[in-house]
């Protein structure tokens, strides 16, 4: 197939200073969790969204000096040679495919943690740790100014020593140089304070200098928030944001702009941002400037790219989540298939990976963060040569990538579904406000199902043992999913809670089935991640009084790993629903719900013409548990698993990922199917374990040389 001529657009080569990239689907910078310490997965990460046709490709954020360690999380670092080395392996990873390197150089100033490193917090003004601990930052004199600058030019010959095509001057997301240019972090009254002329000094100068030290091969890139969403307070699109971008106009040769501040700006969810949110606040940029210029806004639709490119907006497009989601989006455009594009859905799971410090993850691609540990590439699979057949049951999440995927190897496969929607939990959590983007997890599925023939589907038919049993398959695959508890054991209370038989109490499921729902509306979350949140604001809509109690002392708790948290209670509050915090459900009475003060044990009571309990899913075993019954009275029949929820209720990303690796498991070795695992060891002859004294000299570099060089496979 060929590629749509409304997208041939996006597919023509673009100068960035001295390099060309090859078209304009840009992977800006985005975090993977794995940083120096994983330079194998990360190198193969990088490596795949080049095969998928992303002309640019950009790492994670990569710290110029030990003053910016952002331990425990995954961070690069560029600090000697034996990084030159790792980092390499990226760039040549992209390389391999015709992609533009990027790579993104990074002083966090007071926005960092040093725990690792244990150096002092710079920033330009004394300050507060932007992350909460004791103690803060000091001021930077002029001495560490000229350090810093001479980190930055350091850093930028030992990124082209590694290969790369595009360095950064990174003034975004509230790190140092963007300390320097807002007004609400720069207090300084020397010649890099005051004026906004003043501020601009420290990124003026990085560009020059980085520019001088690499500038003749390598292009320099500045990535800036042009908004921080503080309102006047701040660096505004319309105010100061402009002004810097005027003022820089062409010194580096390629802007990268979004917006930031804190809490999730930037990679905004899509419960709280629509495709291309980003637009009216990075739109002026290539009005001020003749350099190229790229953006994000979670772009799935070809549409809507083409668009960007034709309206003026931007030349490239720029993509963190997408590329996840779908490493081959660019490919399946350029070869017309842009059908088979699997669709971000917004949902941050990617960035709860970043955020508890583990290698990435998502909803929509079980393969991503696999590619090197588990060599699972996210287009090709290996044939199985099997003449086996396969039952799955239950199609959500889990049962559609699992029958899916076993498609892709070529086995037989009948996938059974009770009810008449297929989708499972997707299906019913798509209706929920915001969510909608979630059914492209089903969507994407089914319309691939679609294209495989050795995959039958039925829906309407609620299997049992008997029925399973008589089919005579080789394997029968369980991802029968899981039901909301309805006894108030959640995370926080363990026991279940008195309740009496005449209140009316419901479920998330009882909701999604149409129970009737009588106010004022009592939902108590116990389980901390977006339903609480969800069905509380469904109900508001719906036109209840609501109150939301949690046992925590914030809203969603989870929800801050996706950075959603801030936005779920603003909204919750600015809907008027009443909150209780840090209360713990005690007993429940017809009409009355008593809560304990989960600090002081202290009661407060709540009317309620409706309970709603979210504290838990328990596994739907029932199916399990009978054709095990038979296999005891007959000992004959097929090999069975569980998947997904009902073997133990997660993540949706995580019903995808259990699918995706039955699916990818079956019929290969036991010994196949272990992930390998990057990790630091020592070889014979290096620093001893007891060692008390730093070797010094020559021989500190080759215990340092072979601490981060070893890998080995797991056992
Ligand atoms: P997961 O997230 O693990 O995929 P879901 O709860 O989303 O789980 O989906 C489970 C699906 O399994 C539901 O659509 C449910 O209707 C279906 N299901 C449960 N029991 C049976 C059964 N005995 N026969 C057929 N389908 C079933
Ligand atoms: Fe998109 Fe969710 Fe995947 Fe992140 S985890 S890339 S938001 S689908």
């Amino acid at each position: 197939m060929r590629c749509n001529p409304r997208y041939e657009i996006l597919f023509e080569p673009v100068r960035i200073g001295p390099v060309t990239a090859p078209n304009r689907f840009y992977q800006t910078p985005h975090a993977t969790g794995m940083g120096y310490q994983k330079p194998f997965s990360g190198a193969a990460l990088r490596g795949i969204k080049a095969e998928g046709g992303w002309g640019v490709v950009s790492t994670e954020y990569c710290s110029i000096h030990p003053s910016s360690d952002d331990s425990p999380f995954g961070f690069l670092t560029l600090w000697d040679e034996d990084d030159v080395r790792d980092l390499a392996r990226t760039a040549d990873a992209i390389h391999a495919h015709g992609s533009l390197a990027a790579i993104e150089l990074w002083h966090g100033g007071a926005h960092t943690n040093n725990r690792l490193t244990r150096e002092q917090l710079l920033a330009p003004s004394a300050q507060s740790a932007k992350f909460v601990q004791p103690g803060g930052a000091r001021a930077m004199d002029r001495q560490d100014i000229a350090d810093f600058r001479r980190w930055q030019r350091e850093a930028a010959i030992r990124a082209r020593r590694a290969g790369f095509d595009i360095v950064y001057c990174y003034a975004g997301h509230d790190y140092l140089p963007f300390q320097f240019l807002s007004r609400r972090t720069n207090r300084r009254t020397d010649e890099y304070g005051g004026a906004l002329e003043n501020r601009v000094r420290l990124l003026r100068e990085m560009i020059e200098d980085t520019k001088d030290a690499v500038g003749d091969t390598c292009a320099v890139a500045v990535r800036l928030a042009v908004d921080e969403l503080h309102g006047s307070h701040g660096i505004t699109s319309e105010g100061e944001g402009r002004e810097v971008v005027e003022m820089l106009a062409e010194l580096p040769d390629l802007w990268d702009v979004n917006v930031a501040g804190s809490l999730g700006n930037d990679s905004k969810s899509s419960r709280f941002s629509p495709e291309g949110f980003q637009e009216d606040h990075v739109g002026f940029v290539k009005r001020v400037t003749t350099k190229p210029v790229v953006s994000v806004g979670r772009f799935t639709s070809p549409d809507t790219m083409a668009g960007q490119i034709r309206r003026g907006i931007q030349d490239f497009i720029g993509a963190a989540r997408p590329s996840i989601a779908d490493p081959f989006l660019p490919k399946k455009i350029l070869e017309g298939r842009e059908d088979e594009i699997r669709e971000c859905i917004g949902c941050n799971i990617c960035r709860a990976a970043n955020n508890e410090s583990v290698p990435l993850r998502c909803t929509q691609n079980p393969t991503i963060g696999e590619e090197w540990r588990r060599g699972w590439h996210p287009e090709r699979i290996a044939g199985s040569g099997s003449q086996a057949r396969v039952l799955v049951v239950g199609a959500g999440p889990a049962g559609l990538e699992c029958a899916l995927t076993l498609g892709r190897r070529g086995y037989g496969v009948m996938l059974a579904e009770a009810g008449n929607t297929l989708g499972g939990r997707v299906s019913r959590e798509a209706t929920l406000p915001g969510l909608a983007a979630w059914a492209r997890v089903r969507d994407h599925r089914l319309h691939m199902l679609g294209k495989q023939p050795s995959v039958e589907i039925y829906p309407g038919s609620r299997l049992g043992a008997e029925d399973v049993l008589s089919l005579g398959v080789d394997h029968v695959v369980l991802a029968t999913g899981s039901s909301w508890r309805r006894d108030g054991i959640g995370a926080s209370v363990e026991m279940p809670v008195p309740m009496a038989a005449s209140a009316s109490i419901l479920t998330p499921d009882d909701i999604f089935d149409g129970a009737a729902v009588k106010g004022p509306v009592l939902v108590y979350d116990d389980e901390h991640y977006f339903m609480g949140g969800a069905l509380a604001e469904k109900l508001r809509l719906a036109g209840h009084a609501v109150t939301i109690a949690t046992t925590l002392p914030v809203l969603s708790s989870w929800t801050q790993m996706t950075d959603e948290q801030f936005f779920v209670q603003k909204q919750l509050m600015e809907a008027g629903i009443d909150l209780l915090l840090s209360h713990n459900l005690a007993s429940v009475a017809d009409g009355v719900a008593d809560f304990a003060c989960a600090y002081t044990g202290r009661i407060t009571r709540r009317d309620f013409g409706a309970l709603v309990l979210v504290t838990g899913r328990i596994a739907e075993t029932a199916l399990f548990d009978a054709l095990s019954a038979a296999t005891d009275a007959h000992g004959d029949i097929p090999s069975i698993t569980r998947i997904g929820d009902c073997l133990a209720p997660a993540s949706i990303a995580d019903a995808v990922h259990a699918g995706h690796k039955f699916a990818r498991h079956l019929d290969l070795p036991a010994e196949a199917t272990v992930p390998l695992r990057e990790r630091p060891s020592f070889a014979t002859g290096d620093k001893p374990w007891n060692a008390v004294q730093p070797v010094a000299g020559p021989a500190a570099r080759s215990v340092k040389s072979a601490a981060s060089r070893s890998v080995r496979g797991s056992s």
